[in-house]
């Protein structure tokens, strides 16, 4: 229905730079080959890049998209690594929304923040501590560069008990295909007082037709912040038993459905941990791959890595955390062979007598701590790029001072199946993806994270070098055998790369309700088309390419 032909592209072209100005449309081949690099291969095309500068100019390039038929492609800071970064699921347009980055409210008492799609985490975070403010955001383990409303309409999630971030956001506004603009919850009541506070609204919900799909454009939500508490305690665990992730989980499980837990806790294979710890050992390996179980043994028990390692957050009155800290200690006796409580008074202390110890025990402290510092950070909601590095895994250079996994050609793929907090599938997916992963030549690295009180999400990741000739394919099929699989055994997953959002076999009836909204909503069907959508052109099935005319 939308068209991508060269003189009515160049028409829109030229629309687009008279209604915003030529220097926020971008035309240069340079720049658009850069915007449709992933961290994997994708075939689609960046036609041009818009950047508006704010809700009226978004509106003025929708308009000009529905009359030219020319797809655009909301992105807010565009760093959706490992699921396509900024590159579109079809040809299209970019509509770049990073210079709409205003913190347009915020209120201490009532705990909330309303902001545009360019406000990034590192943004947020420092008007926080600007302001003295006694609030926490929630942080994912993505760059402090990493927009919150682009994470939000992913899904993402982070690690303090405000983790589900789809959970704690509400009054959207978003710009319709029309041009128009529809404000969800009780926001569409002018001057309802609690519209930024409470999600339902009156009447059918809509918040959740924007996240994940192509129904419209966010140009600000409101985002739940929480209270520092009296009291934040981290806790680290190990377990040496490469079976021991299902024990764990089912210990966990009745404390995060009775609220002892009520943070996302995360637990990491050892090949998951050695990676966001040093790149792939290149010399050890005689330069082969994948890595050799007895060489990664090897290492790990030099670098004291478990073959589980999870972590998480106590957050309450000093009580609380007491009880907690009782309850979780007793809970996994028996199932971890290390369990520690760090509170932000032992790290300073850890870090004082870190080069003492260290010479004493021969264990370098130091490194514990580097390693510990972001995480530590991260279960306050403070952001980080320390995790950006393990995209370099497999690279043979070191990751520069200003990682860029796109640009630096870093192969990433992630598989993220849902399941049950239960020992059982959580024991059938990582021997899945164990097997799947290791059997295709890449290190089967995984995590799980309690990311709600009944259900976790795991992450697989396909870490590969993009410059080795091959790779780029063998990692695809990698992860569509395992998608695939995960999806027959009962595990499908929570969110999909732009090259996979067409593969999946969907039931009839969602088909056709999807449909009908699409076409209710875009009726030309200029927004993003193909983002998750089943049954559209999957990406490398048609072969459309478009380039300006002239
Ligand atoms: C090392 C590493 C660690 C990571 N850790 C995490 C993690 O802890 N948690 C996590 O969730 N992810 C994580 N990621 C994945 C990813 O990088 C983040 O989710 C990141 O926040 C997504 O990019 P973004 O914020 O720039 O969103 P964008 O790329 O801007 O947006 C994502 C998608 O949402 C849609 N979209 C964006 N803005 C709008 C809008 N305003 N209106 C309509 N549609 C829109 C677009 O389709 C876009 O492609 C990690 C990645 C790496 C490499």
């Amino acid at each position: 229905m939308s068209s991508t032909d060269g003189p009515t592209l160049t028409r829109a072209v030229l629309a687009w730079r008279q209604a915003i100005g030529s220097s926020s449309v971008s035309t240069e081949a340079e720049i658009l080959k850069a915007a449709g690099t992933a961290t994997f291969a994708t075939r689609r095309q960046v036609l041009a890049i818009l950047r508006p500068a704010d809700r009226a100019q978004v509106q003025e390039c929708v308009r000009i998209a529905n009359q030219f038929r020319v797809p655009i492609y909301p992105i807010s800071t565009g760093k959706n690594w490992g699921y396509g970064s900024r590159a579109p699921v079809d040809d299209g347009v970019l509509l770049d929304l990073g210079r709409l980055n205003r913190i347009l409210d915020f209120d201490e008492t009532l705990a909330y923040v309303t902001v545009e799609p360019g406000v990034t985490q590192k943004q947020l975070y420092e008007f926080l501590q600007a302001r003295g403010s006694r609030l926490w955001m929630d942080a994912t383990g993505a760059s402090p560069e990493c927009s919150i409303i682009g994470n939000t309409l992913e899904r993402g999630f982070g690690h303090t008990p405000m983790g589900d971030h789809c959970n704690c956001v509400c009054g959207l506004e978003v710009v319709l295909s029309s041009g128009e603009i529809l404000e969800t919850g009780l926001a569409r009541f002018p001057g309802a007082a609690a519209a930024p506070l409470n999600r339902w609204g009156v009447g059918p919900s809509l918040d959740g037709l924007f996240s994940q799909s192509n129904f419209g454009i966010v140009t600000r939500m409101s985002v739940w912040l929480m209270p520092a508490p009296e009291y934040f305690q981290a806790y680290y665990f190990q377990c040496n038993d490469a079976d021991g992730v299902a024990g764990i989980i089912d210990a966990l499980r009745p404390l995060r459905l009775d609220g002892t837990i009520r943070s996302t806790a995360h637990i990491g294979n050892d090949y998951k941990v050695l990676s966001s710890v040093r790149q792939y050992p290149w010399k050890e390996m005689n330069g082969k791959t994948p890595l050799d179980p007895t060489v990664k043994n090897d290492i790990c028990r030099d670098l004291r890595i478990a073959s589980w390692s999870g972590s998480g957050g106590l957050y309450g009155t000093r009580a609380q955390v007491r009880v907690a800290r009782t309850r979780l200690r007793s809970a996994l006796g028996g199932k971890v062979s290390r369990l520690v409580f760090v509170d932000d008074r032992r790290l300073r202390l850890m870090r004082r007598f870190a080069t003492p110890f260290s010479l004493l025990t021969g264990w370098d402290v130091n490194r514990t701590i580097g390693l510990m510092l972001p995480l530590h950070g991260l279960l306050k909601g403070i952001p980080t790029e320390a995790p950006l590095a393990s995209t370099y895994w497999r690279k043979k250079s070191p990751a520069p001072e200003d990682p860029d996994p796109d640009r630096d050609g870093c192969g990433l793929i992630w598989c993220s199946p849902v399941l049950p907090i239960a020992g059982t599938p959580a024991r059938e997916v990582a021997c899945l993806i164990h097997d799947v992963v290791l059997s295709h030549g890449f290190e089967p690295m995984m995590s799980f994270s309690l990311v709600s009180d009944r259900a976790i999400v795991c992450v697989a990741t396909i870490g590969y070098d993009r410059e080795v000739a091959g790779e780029d394919e063998r990692a695809f099929e990698c992860h569509r055998t395992l998608t695939r699989r995960l999806i027959d055994r009962g595990y499908p997953p929570y969110r999909l790369n732009v090259r996979s959002m067409n593969d999946l076999e969907d039931h009839t009836t969602y088909l056709a309700v999807l449909r009908s909204l699409k076409s209710a909503l875009d009726p030309k069907g200029i927004l993003a088309p193909g983002r998750y959508e089943p049954g559209s052109p999957a990406d490398g099935v048609t072969d459309r390419p478009a380039t300006l005319a002239g």
